[in-house]
């Protein structure tokens, strides 16, 4: 498939795609737990024609609380059971630093995902960034992408990020739901224009 029409979906991890443990860090496969119905999100965004980019951070090795070897023993064993599922994750990068190491990848920096759009070149105005953190939400949109926030639970929802272009869903599932539904929709559309808000300038642009 010609690159341009590959479409492509950023994914936090912990807390989108493996339940987060809190105040803590996945250290062991043991610990990695697949959220519900996150496996079969995966698959359905593979099927509709999406690579997914993971995009984490895990301070937990700059923390000397986990060996590189091991965060890639654990990410091998990870990307396996999607595969196995059916999923389709292209590639995972991980920001591996401390906050005070004040990297330009650890989020909400978007060093990451702009790392990632030079690898794939994805236009990031049409493709959805899934995170469950503010951070996520501000990384998606120092870099220009829309975001979907996956509430961790009820009581965050009193402190959702203000952004219009935010939506929020339950988990992955609902969230590759949302993606596909509103892309397909506007599938019309090319992909550097965002619908709506601009269409009268889109029409303007090319009636002649
Ligand atoms: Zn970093």
């Amino acid at each position: 498939m010609p690159n341009e029409l590959q479409r492509y979906v950023l994914l936090d991890r912990d807390g989108v795609i493996n339940r987060r443990i809190l105040g803590g860090y996945v250290t062991s496969w043991k610990e990695f737990e697949f959220l519900p119905r996150a496996l079969e999100a995966l698959q359905y965004l593979a099927v509709h024609g999406y690579a997914a980019l993971v995009i984490s951070n895990q301070a937990c090795v700059g923390k000397n609380l986990l060996t590189i070897a091991r965060l890639e023993s654990i990410t091998q064993r990870f990307l396996t059971e999607v595969a196995l599922a059916g999923g389709n994750i292209k590639q995972v990068y991980y920001c591996v630093h401390m906050p005070k190491d004040d990297c330009n990848c650890r989020k909400p920096k978007p060093g990451s995902i702009q790392r990632a759009q030079l690898d794939f070149a994805f236009v990031s105005q049409t493709t959805y960034f899934v995170g469950d953190s503010p951070e996520d939400m501000q990384a998606a949109g120092s870099a220009g992408c829309p975001a979907v926030l996956v509430r961790r639970d009820a009581f965050l929802e009193t402190r959702l990020p203000r952004e219009v272009s935010t939506m929020v869903a339950s988990n992955l599932y609902e969230a590759a739901t949302m993606i596909v539904a509103k892309q397909t929709r506007n599938a019309g559309w090319p992909e550097s224009v965002v619908p709506a808000r601009d269409s009268n300038k889109y029409f303007h642009a090319h009636q002649r």
